[in-house]
């Protein structure tokens, strides 16, 4: 696909973020609404309680680009991506600083809850499942799971892979549609070890979010993505907080749909879709 088109079609899944499809084995119900929203501001009069003082804490799995990945040097320490950039943001609308905390996604909520970190910004799918551990935020991005697959294979549609070898990552919303669809699957720790097995012909297809999945079909030659909305419904990123944190959880919405209404969260859609393109 053409760099433009892709970077058109980020743009407009960000802008889009306000749809409330369910994601198979999901449920992102919350409207993000960002019509006439309020500047966040930095002197908000309390102070949100954090972890450490002045220092909003956010855990990721910085294993996901456009959304989190290491670089020589990001927005956050070695941090880059959509989502470290938008924590960077929600920290300074307060008058603190960021920091990350690098971890499994499935170890993310389990460190909120033990207050090990104050927020999760992981390209996270809201889901039923995890809204009974934790608070979800406005949504700021749209996704689908696709498939990447070898430019030849003759898969066409989810009900293709039936009889092929599936490969997923642990705890990622792919998995948990691969599951509820009853196909057996391997699941590995990194999106990057599944795109290997596919590469070196071990497994037959991949799924995961979309946006991701558009980085690994650029970076490696012969891959392709087949798309099957009827089999994937759309999936609504957004920031996980402790459980009945309403404060931090409005603290961050405030930001959120500050980035939202003005344009940053898709300008740096734009930005980070050309910069690992490149
Ligand atoms: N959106 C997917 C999920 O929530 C993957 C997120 C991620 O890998 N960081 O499961």
């Amino acid at each position: 696909m053409k760099k433009a088109t892709k970077t058109a079609a980020l743009v407009l899944a960000m802008a889009m973020a306000v749809s409330a499809l369910t994601a198979c084995g999901g449920g992102a119900d919350q409207a993000a609404n960002t019509a006439g929203t309020e500047t966040a501001n930095a002197d908000a009069g309390q102070a949100v309680a954090t972890k450490t003082e002045g220092v909003l804490t956010f855990g990721t799995n910085a294993e996901f680009p456009p959304f989190e990945f290491v670089a020589g040097s990001g927005v956050i320490d070695q941090y880059d991506g959509i989502d470290m950039a938008i924590a960077k943001q929600i920290a300074e609308d307060n008058g603190m600083t960021a920091a990350i905390e690098n971890m499994e996604f499935d170890a993310l909520l389990i460190a909120l809850e033990n207050g090990q970190i104050d927020a999760v910004i992981a390209g996270m799918t809201v889901d039923e499942e995890r809204k009974e551990s934790a608070d979800f935020s406005t949504s700021y991005y749209t996704a689908t799971q696709v498939m990447i697959v070898k430019e030849d294979s003759d898969i066409a549609s989810a009900a293709d892979m039936a009889d092929k070898k599936i490969c997923v990552v642990q705890g990622y919303t792919g998995e948990i549609c691969v599951k509820d669809m009853g196909y057996s699957y391997e699941a590995f720790k990194k999106g990057t070890e599944a795109v290997m097995e596919l590469v070196n012909g071990k497994c037959d297809v991949v799924v995961i979010d979309s946006a991701t999945a558009q980085k690994y079909v650029d970076d490696n030659e012969g891959l392709k993505i087949v798309e099957d909305a009827s089999a994937f419904e759309n999936e609504e990123y957004a920031i996980a907080v402790k459980k009945g944190n309403t404060e931090m959880l409005n603290m961050i919405n405030k930001s959120i749909e500050a980035m939202l209404a003005d344009g940053t969260v898709s300008a740096l859609g734009a930005q980070y879709t050309e910069a690992v393109t490149e």
